[in-house]
């Protein structure tokens, strides 16, 4: 049991956390972290670790950018709070909405704002139904996922997803959302099959689920450009292209969940550059503001555009949004985040360092229980697995990825374990140097598991 006296024993007491094992919480000390420098957190009693993770994927700019805490600062002194209900709007959103449109990867018309990439997501499904009835095609509505996917929590996000945690017992997925095939190589492809027979062969799945459901009430094809939580997956070659074309033969919309990956995590400013891929619609959160404050996105193209706000005109209003969308103090936060990222070139050091980060992550493949090593600009995983030659996973039950979390924690790096892949989303900030340290805080973990 927790020390009622220490910060971790108060907070096992009073506080419901977020993806935790919350019956063994008493017996399982929380990491209390009460500051960060740079690429780095520091816990209660000053032990400093390389965020390997940038949190959760988000804090791309390290834990102690004086010009986004200077941002926020002068923002709350003054206009800490109003909204954009109504017509009502602040420069900061407006300037941060140009910005958008002029880095989205494909045409975009509007920008619409949420506070998660959850709520981002959950505002994409209902902008897709919206848009399905106001050109007339009510039936129009199921939307196809895939299994492994990570889009959010609340209830239309986490029917999105496809991880088993998000489903069981919260009586989800709702009706209306499918779920295809995982990307995933190295487990799904049948032995041999190269890179684009497999996209061939999950592109057929994708429109043979279509044609069964009936092409008439699919809506749209969510996805995640590199899957993050479902352990770092990058699409193998030519998926996306073969998914577009199944999507351009039956009218269904596209919609990219850039959360992870856009503002420069696999190289190009968003992934959908990166793979090729053309949306409708573009979420994205996280690095938008580097996780300083929670602000979200939401891009639509003209066609999507169009005919919401003319439907909006017949009922006399767009019935969404949030009280805090377009905050003012989150929006300067954000829009400072994207002059940083221009003016101090963090895609030439994501450029510089990526190679480094890919190489260092790939020596780990001749350990003897690492099946693969996935990963593209500063993303990666290493997959653990009890035979390498046979492809076989460990039993979830031995939680090796866990233990290996923990043994990295001991050594000062924080990592993620999904499962059995281990990833690593480091600040985009990060120096080689500091790339060459992490990854040899991470061996020794595996030195002491092996
Ligand atoms: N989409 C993706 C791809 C994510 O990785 C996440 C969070 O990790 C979300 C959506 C949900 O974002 P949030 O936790 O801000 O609601």
């Amino acid at each position: 049991m927790q020390d009622s006296n220490t910060i971790g024993g108060k907070d096992v007491a009073v506080h419901l956390h977020s993806y935790t094992n919350l019956a063994a919480l008493p017996s399982t000390p929380p990491l209390v972290i009460v500051k960060g420098d740079g690429i780095h957190v520091v816990d209660d009693e000053g032990k400093r670790y390389v965020e390997g993770m940038s949190g959760l994927w988000c804090a791309s700019l390290g834990f102690s950018n004086k010009r986004l805490a200077d941002a926020g600062t002068q923002a709350l002194n003054t206009l800490p709070y109003y909204h954009t209900f109504n017509q009502r709007t602040n420069p900061a959103v407006v300037e941060l909405a140009e910005r958008l449109l002029k880095l989205a990867p494909v045409p975009m018309s509007r920008v619409f704002f949420a506070n998660s990439g959850s709520e981002a997501n959950d505002s994409a499904v209902k902008m897709v139904w919206y848009y399905h009835n106001a050109i007339g095609k009510p039936e129009k509505k199921k939307i196809i996922a895939r299994k492994r996917a990570y889009h959010g929590v609340t209830v239309a996000a986490a029917s999105l997803g496809g991880l088993d945690a998000n489903h069981r017992d919260f009586d989800l997925p709702l009706a209306r959302f499918l779920h295809v095939d995982t990307p995933h190589h190295y487990y799904g492809a049948k032995p041999g099959e190269t890179e684009d027979a497999f996209s061939t062969r999950l592109a057929e799945g994708l429109e043979q689920t279509i044609l069964a459901e009936g092409p008439e009430t699919v809506a749209a094809f969510i996805a995640e450009p590199v899957m993050g939580a479902g352990g770092v997956l990058v699409p193998p070659a030519g998926y996306f292209e073969k998914v577009q074309a199944v999507l351009a033969k039956y009218d269904i919309l596209f919609i990219a969940d850039e959360v992870i990956c856009g503002f420069g995590r696999t190289g190009n400013m968003f992934g959908s550059t990166t793979f090729g891929m053309r949306p409708d619609i573009l979420t994205c959160a996280k690095a938008l503001s580097s996780g300083y404050v929670p602000i979200s996105a939401v891009m639509v193209n003209a066609k999507v555009y169009d005919a919401i706000a003319a439907n909006s005109g017949k009922i006399g209003t767009f019935g969404h949004g949030y009280t805090y969308s377009g905050h003012p103090v989150a929006s300067a936060v954000a829009l400072e985040t994207l002059k940083v990222y221009e003016d101090e070139d963090i895609l030439g050091n994501v450029a510089k360092v990526a190679p480094v980060f890919q190489a260092a992550a790939r020596a780990f493949a001749n350990r003897p229980m690492v099946g693969e090593v996935r990963g593209v600009g500063l993303i990666g995983a290493i997959e653990l697995v009890a035979d390498k030659a046979a492809h076989k996973p460990f039993a979830p039950e031995q939680k090796v990825g866990y233990r290996l979390a923990a043994l990295a924690l001991e050594e000062g790096v924080i990592v993620r374990a999904m499962g059995d892949a281990i990833g690593l989303c480091p600040p985009l900030i990060i120096s080689a140097e500091q790339v060459t340290d992490m990854f040899a805080r991470l061996a020794r973990a595996f030195d002491k598991l092996e």
